[in-house]
């Protein structure tokens, strides 16, 4: 491979850039792909791994979830373990004002094609015996999974090097050059130029950067996700676990999120979202949060957020209390207007392949780079990308 001339060039390793990159080689082309710190760095090597199904609405969302899941499926038989686990995920709930709201989302998922159920406290007490005394029910969804994200980009990073590909990291693309109607490659920060026709630009909520000089723009918020971790606990959580604060991120039709109760930690800073997330590493360790504040690009966790984390974990999950907090951190996530990635091979220059937008990327990431992969080599992809344009916005 030479070495500064590509068939394709892939911006960002993180999951949706480290998976593109992996598919392309694997295609037979000759890839770099570049990366400003190193793999995983963004949001992929920051998230607690959770593949939630019952948090998509009804349409597309669901319908690209569920391939994204059976995706999941195929390739956890393909890649060294990365940690996943078809564990099933519930949303539990403490207050009794909660409980219609998960009546009414079980309805909503169900008529959407997900097999969720609700549980009383006897059937989540057989499924999660570490569950407080507080917690009367849940909504359950087997489809729910877990993974390592971090380990998953390692293994495709790994893999993509086996296979060789060349990652150039640390290294940031400065721009994307043109040529005529198509592209001529990509200019380094540090001068040097990579030649390509074909570049996928996966730089996850950095993208704009590199796609406004091309005319183009991907309408996002930035959304500060906060996460913990504890010491290796004496106990282990089966399925991933979310509360009821979820609930006003994804409220069921009939309810207001506003009017939905909140706890007094979730109110050191009202303007703070929270998703009382929770799952098992398989090193025994505990990763939780999710405080969120959209509209914040500051990658850094948040005394409040951290503090609404504790305190309300330590109420689902009494055992974490004790346990030490071995690190604390933020990741910065973009959210599209619709929730849903661009994933486009026809909105700029021929060659340029945008895989960008990823809201649920631990979902979808993997998933995305393959159908990138697809489109760069004129292969039918593996999922239908007209709901994934980027002029779907208007844009
Ligand atoms: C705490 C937390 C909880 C989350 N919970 C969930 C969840 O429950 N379910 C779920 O599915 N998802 C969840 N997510 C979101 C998920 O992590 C992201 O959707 C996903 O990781 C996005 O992947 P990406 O590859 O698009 O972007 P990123 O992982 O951000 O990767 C982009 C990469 O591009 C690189 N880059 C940017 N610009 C350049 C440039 N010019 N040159 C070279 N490199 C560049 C960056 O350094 C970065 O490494 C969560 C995220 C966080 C932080």
């Amino acid at each position: 491979m030479s070495a500064t001339r590509f068939d394709a060039i892939v911006v960002g390793a993180g999951i949706a850039g480290t998976a593109s990159a992996y598919y392309l080689r694997r295609a037979g082309l000759s890839v770099a792909l570049v990366e400003t710190h190193r793999p995983g760095w963004g949001a992929s090597g920051r998230n607690p791994g959770f593949l939630w199904l019952q948090t998509k609405a009804a349409g597309l969302s669901m319908d690209f979830s569920l391939a994204c899941r059976r995706f999941a499926e195929t390739l956890a038989e393909a890649m060294p373990d990365y940690g996943f686990r078809p564990s099933g995920g519930v949303i539990l709930y403490r207050d009794a004002a909660f409980e219609p709201v998960a009546r009414a989302f079980v309805a909503d998922r169900r008529a959407a094609g997900l097999p969720v159920d609700l549980l009383d406290r006897g059937q989540l007490l057989d499924l999660l015996p570490a569950v407080g005394p507080e917690v009367s029910g849940a909504v359950w969804n087997p489809l729910d999974a877990h993974q390592d994200t971090r380990l998953l980009v390692r293994h495709l990073a790994r893999g993509f090097e086996d296979d060789g590909g060349l990652l150039i990291a640390p290294a940031r693309v400065a721009a994307i050059l043109a040529s005529g109607s198509g592209l001529a490659g990509v200019r380094l920060d540090d001068g040097r130029a990579l030649a390509s026709p074909c570049v996928v630009v996966a730089a996850g909520p950095w993208a704009n950067a590199l796609l406004q000089p091309l005319g183009l723009h991907l309408p996002f918020k930035p959304t500060r996700f906060e996460a913990a971790e504890t010491a290796p606990a004496p106990f282990r959580l089966g399925p991933v676990a979310a509360g009821q604060s979820l609930f006003r991120f994804f409220t069921p039709p009939g309810f207001d999120a506003a009017e939905l109760p909140r706890q007094p930690s979730e109110l050191i800073r009202p303007d703070l979202g929270f998703t009382e997330q929770i799952a098992s590493l398989p090193d025994g360790s505990l990763q939780f949060g999710c405080a969120y504040e959209i509209g914040s690009d500051l990658d850094q966790a948040t005394v409040a957020g951290q503090a609404m984390a504790c305190s309300i974990t330590s109420r689902n999950f009494p055992g974490i209390a004790a346990l030490p907090v071995l690190r604390q951190w933020a990741g910065v996530v973009a959210q599209t207007p619709d929730g849903l990635p661009v994933i486009d091979a026809a909105c700029g220059p021929q060659g340029l392949i945008v895989n960008a937008g990823h809201f649920f990327g631990n979902l979808a990431g993997a998933f995305s780079g393959k159908i990138a992969a697809d489109l760069a080599t004129g292969r039918e992809p593996g999922y239908p990308v007209n709901g994934f344009a980027l002029d779907r916005f208007g844009s």
